[in-house]
């Protein structure tokens, strides 16, 4: 049974996926955010990339205020 990622405990359910590289984590230990769950690393690089895609999509959203923010 692999480590968790995080704490670095064994993993025991109830367990989680990150949404982005598929790492098995503690449901404790994951991020959630946009209804999705993610590693701590994924979460901090999701966090710069969902920055940069905002910027990018200011204007095809057409002023639309972004959604929740983090
Ligand atoms: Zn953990
Ligand atoms: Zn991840």
């Amino acid at each position: 049974m692999p480590d968790c990622p995080i704490c670095g405990k064994p993993l025991e359910p109830p367990t989680v996926k990150c949404a982005n590289c598929g790492a098995e984590l503690h449901r404790a230990c994951a991020k959630r955010t946009m209804g999705k769950v993610y590693c701590k690393k994924c979460f901090r690089e999701g966090k710069k990339q969902t920055r940069y895609e905002r910027m990018a999509q200011r204007d095809a959203w057409g002023g639309n205020k972004p959604g929740e923010m983090w």
